[in-house]
């Protein structure tokens, strides 16, 4: 099965899907943008789960096109699904990198029996990939991930990322 999909402008924080995507760098250990959001609003219970996952599995870091759960601490989610996406580069094609979080993602929510997941656009603020193309990728693989989770929500934060998104849908 592939997911239903949906698209809409606003904050993955607040978002009551069973699992929220963060867009992490692989510290694990917060950032900017959705990352920081995410630790702002979920409390320090996020963090702490990301510590002991830096301290047991996850010595060097989270690797890029990787996933790993948390709960979600205050947020109305159960989950926070970290994964990291790839720095864009001009010279370098790391488009596969960028598919492999969205499956990565999937293949947890899978395991945690994670029903409905909420997404950001991955990689496409400060790791600086083009949001048109960030958007045919992210969407292409959803809708190519075998899954049994039975929505997927793609959460855009600005009016731009939204119409890149939702213009695929068909
Ligand atoms: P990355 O480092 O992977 O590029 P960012 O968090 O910098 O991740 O940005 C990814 C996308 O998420 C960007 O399009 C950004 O505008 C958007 N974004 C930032 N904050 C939020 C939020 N609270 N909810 C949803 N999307 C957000």
């Amino acid at each position: 099965m592939t997911p239903a999909i949906r698209y809409v402008r606003g904050d993955i924080t607040e978002q009551s899907a069973d699992a929220i995507v963060n867009a992490a760098n692989s510290s694990l250990l917060g950032g900017s943008g959705v990352d920081g959001a995410i630790h702002r609003r979920g409390g320090p219970a996020i963090l702490e789960e990301c510590r002991g996952l830096r301290a047991s599995s996850y010595g060097k870091g989270l690797p890029t096109g990787q996933a790993v759960a948390t709960t979600a601490g205050d947020l109305d989610a159960r989950w926070v699904i970290h994964t990291v996406g790839p720095v864009h580069s001009a010279q370098e094609d790391r488009s596969a990198l960028l598919a492999s979080c969205y499956r990565q993602c999937l293949r947890v929510a899978d395991e945690l029996g994670a029903r409905s997941v909420a997404f950001p656009a991955v990689s496409a603020g400060v790791f600086g990939w083009p949001v048109d193309d960030a958007a045919r990728i992210a969407v292409e693989t959803v809708r190519t991930t075998p899954t049994a989770v039975e929505e997927v929500t793609f959460v855009l934060f600005d009016q731009r990322a939204y119409e890149a998104f939702a213009g695929r849908a068909h």
